[in-house]
């Protein structure tokens, strides 16, 4: 692998085909996690882990720019199962577990799927870990903080009412990760934040992955971060170089058919398909299981217990077809997914960039099939202005819409009034609502008035209910290198 070294950067850059690869048994991992690796189908490291894992060990900062799907998840949590094998003990003792890693995530999907795999790498060592977040019981948590945990996969709200109620201390952290961190700002996390971060020691090793690299996230890096290596391995906003991009051109009243029928086409058997509103996947996936495919919704107004045995049935097969709004898909992990459809093309141009990082992960291609209207031709010019790239527009060869009925939504948004982006398809108000930092961004965006958070991701922190303990309730872009592996799906 090449590499740019600065004091400060470093860049990977593409592999000369014929470079030795680098083998995880080179970084100095203990046996038990290279075990555990094998177990996982893993062969070679990818350039994001091939570049992190030294410098974590070393002991440095980290300020990641990490696409979607790169293997950043083991490129930090490795090194620090790695560090914290040196307290590791089998002593009963909770005062012999402190917690001693904290990852904090923006979302539960993403934080369940971190600690699956912090789980996974470190079955074979004495180490415990336990994931703390909202929408569920507090008390199975508690029992676990409790009994001593060393690493804490966490989302801010939650985690922040078990330092009020005292089940955790952090006055032990050595490692802290903030992962997505371009997403906890996005929604409105920082101020949780920064209340966590000034309860950990001062001295410590902090690493902070981010897929977009904005002036913001420059400054959160400046504050949190001390002497930090940059690791760039791909470009911010840069497209996975394979995923093969395609876009059909079709009616507004034909794109619930033509979703049907590119499933049926190409035999989907794993594609997420995205919506921009929670009403249009709901919709959307309703008419797909009429016209006998295996689909289920996947939003914000689903419970936390819905959406995790959607989630299931589709990594088990049983489901097929996910429709997702763009929050609720953030962080699933599910490897080798072949396609991802755009029902809708995203109001954000950044959202484009997010749902093909979906397909084409940790090396495996994919494609990326969207469907536009004509009335969607600046969102479109946003995504290529953005993407730096044409996406080649083809005609959906064979397609024969089986039905004229204009769906709902449609007819709603060609109802608009002129003055709230008349003629193109702007979700209702009760389909979803902007919610705190999202508005920023919404104002920036070229839609202004489209919702781009399910709300019940965005929970800043509330104390719970104050409750006795035992009554709880509660620059240069890489071509990620093939990679083999055993596991179909999950992380
Ligand atoms: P991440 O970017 O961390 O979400 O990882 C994306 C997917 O790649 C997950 O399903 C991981 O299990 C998988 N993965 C991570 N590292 C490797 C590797 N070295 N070889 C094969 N698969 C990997």
């Amino acid at each position: 692998m090449t590499e740019i070294k600065s004091d400060s950067t470093l860049t990977i850059l593409p592999e000369p085909e014929a470079a030795p690869a680098v083998r995880f048994d080179e970084f100095g991992l203990s046996a038990d996690i290279l075990r555990a690796l094998t177990d996982q189908g893993y062969i070679y490291p990818t350039p994001i882990q091939v570049a992190a894992i030294p410098v974590v060990l070393a002991g440095r900062d980290v300020m990641g720019a990490a696409q979607t799907g790169t293997g950043k998840t083991a490129g930090f949590s490795l090194p620090i199962i790695q560090l914290l094998l040196a307290h590791a003990n089998s002593s009963a003792s909770p005062a012999r577990h402190p917690v001693r890693a904290l990852i904090l995530t923006p979302t539960r999907e993403l934080a369940d799927q971190v600690a699956e795999n912090v789980k996974a790498y470190s079955r074979y060592t004495p180490l415990r870990s336990v994931v703390v977040f909202g929408g569920v019981d507090m008390s199975a948590q508690t029992a676990s903080l409790r009994a001593g945990v060393e690493i804490v996969i966490a989302t801010p709200g939650r985690l922040l009412d078990h330092i009020q109620q005292k089940t955790v201390s952090l006055s032990q952290v050595q490692l802290l990760v903030m992962d997505e961190a371009d997403r906890m700002l996005d929604m409105g996390f920082l101020p949780d934040l920064q209340r966590i971060i000034n309860l950990l020691p001062k001295d410590r090793q902090s690493l902070m992955f981010s897929a977009t690299f904005s002036s913001e996230i420059k400054k959160l890096a400046t504050t949190f971060l001390r002497n930090p290596l940059t690791i760039e391995v791909a470009r911010s906003n840069a497209t996975a170089e394979n995923v093969t991009q395609i876009l059909y051109e079709v009616k507004e009243e034909e794109k619930r058919d033509a979703v049907g029928f590119i499933i049926r086409e190409r035999h989907l058997k794993q594609v997420i398909v995205f919506s921009n509103t929670k009403i249009g996947a709901s919709r959307l996936a309703v008419h797909l299981v009429k016209t006998g495919v295996k689909a289920s919704a996947i939003h914000g107004d689903k419970s936390q217990s819905e959406r995790m045995a959607a989630l299931d049935a589709f990594k088990r097969g049983e489901v097929e077809v996910l429709v997702a709004t763009d929050v609720a898909a953030r962080g699933l992990d599910i490897a080798e997914l072949p396609c991802v459809i755009n029902y809708d093309l995203p109001y954000s141009a950044e959202d484009y960039v997010h749902r093909i990082g979906r397909t084409g992960r940790a090396g495996a291609t994919g494609d990326a099939i969207s469907l536009m209207t004509e009335k969607d031709e600046r969102l479109l010019s946003d995504i290529e202005k953005l993407i730096k790239q044409k996406i080649v527009r083809l005609h959906l060869a064979g397609f024969v819409a089986s039905t004229t009925v204009v769906p709902r939504e449609a007819r709603a948004s060609s109802r608009q009034p002129s003055g709230s982006q008349a003629g193109r398809p702007v979700p209702s108000s009760k389909d979803d609502s902007v919610v705190k930092g999202e508005r920023r961004a919404a104002a920036r965006a070229p839609y202004s008035s489209a919702p781009k958070v399910d709300p019940w991701f965005l929970q800043p922190y509330e104390p719970s209910v104050s409750r006795l303990p035992s009554a709880e309730k509660t620059s240069t872009t890489v071509p990620v290198k093939q990679v083999k592996r055993a596991i179909l799906l999950g992380g």
